[in-house]
């Protein structure tokens, strides 16, 4: 919570929940983190935050990008980039979306099978390809699963096929799991890209490249380690991994750049109990799951909640959206604490919410409009 954002909160008057994001905020993370790695070069995943003025700071800052679709390759044109600073990073492309890419100058693409290899071949001849690696985010609060990326065996022979086809073999990246609270997590894969340069050298191909992904965390409830100490503890493992060879280096933070910019003011809607003697009341906001808190989801993420009664003696809470969807409750399995003075028509603010809420949420389900966002 910065105190532009609280005076802007102060003299608001419209209705309807509503996300304030500090840009100072995110300059600041941008300096931050160029400062932790500074001879690494950023590119900041769109799709935690894509909102115009987010990008056009960025690109005014020098920051690269990492885009998902043609649209968000767009929209970083839009505010600036440059298209040599666009990565099409997402490994799931149609190859008329990887054409369009082409054709806007975009050069560097993900990949992490050999049918991909091939559609990049096709329509974006020459290009820059980087095969993406499993990982298996252990540490994580939002790990990433097995979606993306192959087995690091694997990605030597997708690497070979891609220098086969005439594409430019630049090298290796993964993503450590989002909300990555261990700064030790790179180690693993920083060893397994070691492994695939020295083999990609024995069969000839020489590999410059290591995207270190995303993963750097927000402060929500527990307390995360500094970018600092991300930058140091990196760069241990990479002297340790490469020697004295260590290659060009990317990472692209989303979260880690975006998400305490975020506050996000909710009203209560109700407060009620399932029966006379049920321990835990149930506190009903006007944003949910739907609203922009899907990273609810499982309860993985826990915000932090200030009410106008802190201080108050504290219950436990269920807490629940708007809809009349019973999947829109966020914390059921372990209830939230909030004070017992807690009431109807008083306003929440929901901390560290700049990453994954307004571009999660959906359009108008149940009559509910998209969040509101406001940039300051
Ligand atoms: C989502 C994503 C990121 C950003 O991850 P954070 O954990 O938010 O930093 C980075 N790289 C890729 C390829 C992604 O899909």
């Amino acid at each position: 919570m910065t105190d532009r954002i609280r005076e802007f909160l102060r003299t608001r008057t419209d209705d309807g929940p509503v996300l304030v994001v500090d840009l100072d905020v995110v300059r600041d993370n941008y300096n931050a983190f160029a400062k932790a790695l500074p001879d690494t070069r950023v590119f900041y995943a769109v799709k935690a935050n894509p909102a115009p003025e987010v990008l056009s700071l960025l690109a005014s800052l020098g920051s690269c990008f990492d885009t998902a679709s043609v649209a968000e390759i767009e929209m970083a044109l839009a505010a600036g980039a440059t298209a040599d600073r666009i990565s099409y990073g997402n490994t799931i492309k149609k190859e008329r979306d990887i054409a369009r890419a082409y054709q806007y100058g975009v050069r560097l693409f993900a990949v992490d099978c050999q049918a991909e290899v091939e559609k990049v071949a096709r329509v974006a001849p020459g290009s820059k390809v980087f095969c993406r690696i499993l990982c298996d985010g252990a540490g994580a609060e939002w790990p990433l699963s097995r979606k993306f990326g192959c087995e690091p065996q694997m990605a030597v022979d997708v690497l070979e096929h891609a220098h086969r086809l005439g594409l430019s073999a630049h090298g290796i990246s993964f993503h450590v799991g989002s909300q990555q609270r261990d700064p030790k997590a790179w180690d693993k894969a920083l060893a397994s890209a070691a492994a695939i340069f020295r083999e990609s050298a024995d069969r000839g191909i020489s590999l410059s490249m290591v995207n270190l992904g995303g993963g750097f965390p927000t402060k929500y409830l527990k307390k995360v380690p500094g970018v600092k100490t991300y930058g140091a503890t990196i760069f241990q493992a990479l002297r340790k991994h490469f020697g004295n060879r260590i290659p060009d280096t990317i990472i692209e933070p989303g979260r880690g750049m975006v998400g305490n910019a975020g506050v996000i003011e909710t009203e209560v809607v109700l407060v009620s109990k399932k029966s006379e003697t049920d321990k835990v009341r149930w506190v009903y906001l006007d944003i949910g799951k739907f609203g922009g808190l899907a990273e609810t989801m499982d309860e993985s993420i826990r915000y932090a909640i200030k009410t106008p009664r802190d201080g108050a003696p504290l219950e436990p809470c269920v807490l629940a959206g708007p809809t009349c969807d019973s999947a829109d409750v966020m914390y059921e399995k372990e209830p939230y604490l909030l004070p017992v003075s807690l009431e109807i028509g008083d306003k929440l603010l929901i901390e560290g919410t700049g990453a994954y809420t307004a571009t999660y949420s959906a359009v108008a389900f149940n009559g509910f409009p998209p969040l509101k966002t406001i940039h300051i």
